[in-house]
């Protein structure tokens, strides 16, 4: 009677079970339908929102056609072997033009080898309207480039070489990489001058006595001390201090050499005060200690450059100096065929440059004005 009894409640028990498991299953079925359709509900106005109409497309297209103009316009040139982010540069063009568009280049270039390269640009706008347009870039050899060229650097600047005078944004650059012609120059520039007058007025109300001991020189006068340097020395011990003709900032009229051509000068209260306030007037120390890998020549704490004050305090950068090289993404290396061009230029005009020579006077006590 009693089993009796809990059988049935056990079968009422059973059938209950399964109707609530019924329910539930139909709640599911119901709810996952619902929520199905709800997530594809709001996915379809998210796309209608997002939608990419003609018009998108049509500005896309447009946009991209611009960019590519204005990159061949300016050409894409960058120097054998160079480091440059080709699509950083691209990216950068575009902020410039369109503001914030995201690209994409394509295309395979090898930056050891001098040619042209076709290139893509891809470019897709907020909603995702894409639209792509060719662009070229050209590895060049600057040892092979006759007359005007310019190039992008490592860093992404436009360096400009015009009438055999390289310029990156606004400063003229002399190192190994780049001479000037024989015929440039002819005395301190007056800016130069100037700035180097303001410093020493300074440098005197702090008790700091300024004696500049070289300034301008000639691409003869260089060539007269490189040669008594080479004799010597050694014409490979000599380069590393000795600037070859052409090659020495002294010809551009904005270097001067200041008080003392000895490495102990960087330790004195002059050198001290040089390194840490020359950038106030425009000036950098263009050869500073640790840098020769980048610069090509040793430490010269008695050097310094005019290069304006905007440039001369971002390369003082706190007293830990950067190199006008690194900041630039330039190197500083002679090259055996740029050399030989240079020489053969050189004697060219040596008419020119006999007359220099004569006029430059006596060098015999040259040999404390023999470094770059
Ligand atoms: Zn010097």
């Amino acid at each position: 009677m009693i089993r009796k009894q809990r059988k049935q409640q056990n079968r009422k028990q059973i059938i209950r079970r399964a109707l609530l498991l019924c329910v539930l299953l139909a709640l599911c079925v119901v709810m996952c339908a619902c929520g199905g359709g709800n997530g594809s509900g709001s996915s379809s106005s998210a796309e209608s929102e997002q939608s990419v109409t003609e018009a998108d497309i049509e500005k896309a297209n447009e946009e991209a056609k611009k960019l590519a103009e204005e990159i061949s316009d300016h050409e894409i040139n960058v120097l054998l072997g160079s480091k440059a982010d080709i699509e950083e540069l691209v990216q950068k063009k575009a902020k410039e033009l369109l503001g914030t568009v995201k690209i994409k280049v394509s295309g395979d270039y090898d930056v050891n080898k001098v040619g042209k390269y076709d290139l893509k640009v891809t470019l897709e706008e907020k909603k995702g309207a894409k639209a792509s347009e060719t662009f070229t870039l050209s590895v060049i050899d600057r040892d092979q480039m006759e007359g005007d060229y310019s190039f992008i650097t490592d860093k992404g600047f436009l360096a400009e070489v015009k009438e055999g005078i390289m310029t990156i944004d606004g400063t003229e650059i002399v190192n190994k990489s780049y001479s000037l012609p024989p015929e440039y120059g002819d005395g301190l520039t007056t800016e130069t001058l100037e700035a180097y007058q303001k410093m020493e007025a300074q440098a005197s109300i702090d008790g700091i006595y300024l004696q500049p001991i070289s300034e301008y020189r000639s691409y003869y006068d260089q060539m007269y001390i490189h040669a008594q340097n080479a004799a010597k020395y050694g014409g490979e011990k000599a380069d590393t201090f000795s600037a070859k003709p052409g090659h020495s900032e002294h010809q551009l009229g904005e270097a001067m050499d200041l008080n003392s051509l000895d490495q102990s000068f960087a330790d004195t209260t002059e050198g001290q005060w040089i390194s840490n306030h020359c950038a106030e007037y425009g000036f950098i120390l263009r050869y500073p200690q640790g840098k020769t890998e980048e610069t090509g020549y040793m430490s010269e704490p008695w050097h310094v450059r005019y290069v304006g004050e905007d440039l001369a305090k971002k390369l003082y950068n706190g007293g830990d100096w950067i190199t006008v090289e690194s900041y630039f993404g330039i190197d500083s290396e002679y090259r055996k065929a740029a050399l030989e061009k240079e020489e053969n230029e050189a004697e060219g005009s040596s008419d020119d440059g006999n007359e220099y020579y004569d006029e430059s006077g006596n060098y015999d006590e040259s040999e404390e004005y023999g470094y770059e």
